[in-house]
């Protein structure tokens, strides 16, 4: 291995058992066309779209059905033809069980596509262009966090990207469908790579893949055979597909507490949100659709399906075997970083890469946390080299100023350290909290600050104009 091809190790981490042999035994399945389609309008981070149809209207396939407000937002497109016949707030899938407000297409069967302009011949178009059309196909990251591509390809307009690195690892037990993509579509995974280059004219690319996906790796090292792009594979290891870990295993290079990739001249792309780009400018096909992983014991066949945005969960479930009489906890995403559903009523969204139909011998509910000893056991398990101990403690007593001292919103939420603790102590739930008490007394501050200033300016003015009368 010449110096060029080295790879790194990232601290801690945890070896969980993977279960990605139920899922990856199989080609990827179309699923059914659902009867009704639901669509949340924030399916991505940043603003929520704004509805551009009415309920009555006859929506084709590939439709745009709502706008992106603002910069960190993107729009909506029917995932197939039909009518839309309700729009308000409907099951979202959050684990609180809250309603969102979305747009309801029934289908009528017909699933008949919009008038479609492709750019196979994109190599003439620059990069605003190109960037419009990934903007206004409404694709946001596929690996599960759901940010605008678009705006992230323009993170950073003056720091030159040198590195661009995609993201191929799928870390998280049971979820096998970025790595069936990788098998069956890795044409379309180069073809959108391409894209990318184009677009950010990197010094060289790097596509990190773990070392438990040999057909991946295959398909993709032959299909970029004849490009500079270089395969790099490196051994299975929780939570090796964070943005962070991931580049730090494949550069050696620490992206800076509270910083962006962009700060350091690297671009994290997820290997779905790839093929999605090719899909939107080689095709001129709007994000419809997405790879989804159908996992647990009580799923009678477990698998991959292509399935439309806005099926509902429960059909996607008993297309795959569903026993609801086996069926304990339903997850969205992984055992790790996934999070329960409260309901089998809502929608598939573009962030859900795996559906967990767990069984209670399989993920049996955790024992009640006794008090912390010590043992650090946890800071052993943590990839971002946190002391999870401590913040533990700091969010227990609502200690904000130390918690962000100790680097807080660094924690990517992996939960290795809630795994390997021998105190079943739920760190992850503290954490989360934490952040969010944070975030909305930051805002609450911004408020304020904004109230003040604006009382302020207006006291100026009238002391102003009184001065104007006098005089
Ligand atoms: S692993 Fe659990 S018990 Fe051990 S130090 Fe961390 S929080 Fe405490
Ligand atoms: S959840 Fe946060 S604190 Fe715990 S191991 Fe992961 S990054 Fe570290």
């Amino acid at each position: 291995m010449s110096a060029q091809e080295r790879i790194w190790d990232i601290p801690g981490g945890i070896h969980p058992a993977e279960r990605k042999e139920l899922s990856n035994r199989t080609p990827i399945q179309q699923a059914p066309l659902p009867a009704r389609l639901t669509l949340p309008l924030g399916q991505h981070i940043g603003a929520v779209a704004e509805p551009c149809v009415v309920v009555g209207e006859r929506v084709r396939k590939g439709q745009k059905i709502a706008e992106a407000t603002g910069f960190v937002s993107a729009p909506l497109h029917a995932p197939t033809s039909g009518t839309v016949s309700f729009i308000g707030p409907q099951p979202y899938p959050h684990v609180s069980g809250m309603l969102a407000p979305a747009i309801v297409i029934d289908s009528d069967g017909l699933d008949e596509w919009i008038e479609l302009t492709p750019h196979p011949d994109y190599r003439h178009m620059d990069s605003a262009e190109l960037l419009a059309l990934i903007r206004d196909a409404g694709i946001s990251g596929l690996g599960g966090a759901g940010f605008p591509t678009a705006v992230k390809l323009t993170a950073r307009p003056t720091q030159k990207i040198h590195t661009l690195i995609i993201n191929g690892t799928e870390c998280e037990p049971y979820i096998t469908a970025d790595d069936l993509l990788m098998r069956e579509r890795a044409a379309e995974l180069v073809s959108g790579i391409d894209i990318l280059v184009q677009l950010i004219q990197p010094e060289q690319v790097l596509i990190g893949i773990e070392d438990n996906k040999p057909e991946a790796i295959a398909a993709v090292g032959g299909a970029c055979s004849e490009r500079s792009y270089q395969v790099r594979v490196f051994p299975t290891k929780y939570p090796s597909g964070g943005e962070k870990q991931l580049i730090q295993i494949l550069t050696g290079v620490e992206v800076p507490s509270g910083g962006l990739p962009a700060d350091i001249g690297i671009l994290c792309q997820n290997v779905g949100t790839c093929v999605a780009v090719h899909e939107a400018v080689v095709h001129g096909k709007p994000l419809i659709s997405r790879i989804t992983t159908l996992t647990g014991e009580a799923l009678a066949r477990p698998g991959n399906v292509e399935a439309l945005l806005g099926t509902p969960v429960g059909e996607l479930l008993e297309f795959a075997g569903l026993d609801r009489s086996k069926l304990n906890r339903l997850i969205m995403g992984g055992p790790m970083m996934g999070f329960t559903l409260p309901s089998l009523e809502v929608p598939l969204i573009k962030t859900a890469n795996c559906l967990l139909a767990s069984t209670a011998a399989e993920l049996p509910p955790p024992p009640p946390a006794l008090p912390c000893i010590r043992c650090g056991e946890c800071a052993e398990a943590c990839p971002a080299s946190l002391l999870p101990q401590q913040l533990h403690f700091f969010a227990l007593g609502q200690e904000h100023e130390q918690l962000k001292a100790h680097n807080l919103f660094d924690c990517i939420e992996c939960g290795a350290c809630a795994y390997v603790c021998p105190s079943s102590i739920p760190l992850v739930q503290y954490y989360r909290a934490a952040k969010a008490e944070i975030r909305e007394l930051e805002q609450k501050q911004l408020k304020a600050e904004h109230s003040k200033q604006r009382f302020e300016q207006r006291q100026e003015r009238l002391r102003r104009a009184e001065e104007q009368k006098e005089a």
